[in-house]
């Protein structure tokens, strides 16, 4: 029996709109899904609502992108971490590095965005990964080190924190990397976990792999005891993909 259950996590991007999406979801929640995995879905902001309904009664978690890191005010456009959890939002992916990319986004304002959904009870999926560029020259430890300090503003762990390993070489390049590579950075991840909040809750504590998770990688990855599942982008967009990721993450795959 494996200390901690698997989940998966099923992060749609900005690739469907809210018809499609309710239409998605109802293609895997009727997927067979086996006892022992845990699954939660990320569509985008205007889906939450439907979805929700395709979601309701199914064990399936709903899960936002993203949250704004303010509680509320004049902020256009924003989303704040009252308004997932009034949508039934569980669980809120922070710092996907298209975030950090694209919108310039950094550890002090995952830190607060963290501390917005600790107030409202939702569990943030703290997203880390290294760049090829910082691979390659030797400083994937580094990189993480610096991440992992948003949780230096929390002097115990942010309620329901999930770690999620996404190298930004392997999302969406169909690049996976190697169930190796992933097991090296999770044990260093479950040490930075253990160095703040000790080894019980570092031992409890589910680190995800993301990246190029496929059928063709899932097995691999998933038989890795490190691995505690998945952050997937792509291949969720696929019902019988994603089924073939549940049955590859039940531990009695
Ligand atoms: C992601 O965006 O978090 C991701 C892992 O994408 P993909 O599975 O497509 O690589």
């Amino acid at each position: 029996m494996r200390e901690r259950r698997r989940l998966l996590v099923a992060n749609w991007k900005m690739s469907r709109t809210p018809t499609a999406s309710a239409l998605l979801a109802r293609a895997i929640a009727a997927l067979a899904r086996p006892a022992d995995v845990d699954v939660a879905i990320a569509p985008s902001f205007p889906a939450l609502g439907p979805v929700a309904e395709v979601l309701r009664g199914t064990g399936i978690a709903l899960a936002a992108q993203d949250v704004h890191a303010e509680r509320e005010g004049a902020f256009t456009g924003e989303v704040s971490a009252a308004m997932l959890k009034d949508l039934g939002v569980s669980l809120v992916l922070v710092g996907h590095s298209e975030r950090r990319r694209l919108r310039a986004e950094r550890e002090a304002d995952f830190a607060h965005k963290m501390a917005r959904l600790a107030e409202e009870g939702l569990a943030p999926l703290y997203c880390v990964g290294e760049t090829r560029a910082e691979r390659e020259s030797g400083r994937t430890a580094d990189v993480l080190k610096l991440q992992l300090e948003a949780l230096d503003a929390f002097p115990e762990p942010p309620p329901g924190l999930i770690l999620a390993y996404e190298p930004v070489w392997a999302i969406g390049t169909g690049l996976p990397a190697t169930p190796e590579m992933a097991a090296d950075v999770h044990a260093r991840l479950r040490e930075g976990l253990a160095a703040r909040y000790g080894t019980g809750f570092a031992r409890a504590a589910r680190i995800l792999y993301g990246g190029s998770v496929s059928p063709a990688s899932a097995p691999g990855l998933f038989a890795n005891a490190e691995v505690d599942g998945g952050l997937v982008g792509g291949a969720s967009l696929v019902a019988g993909d994603f089924g073939a990721l549940l049955a590859a993450a039940s531990p009695r795959a």
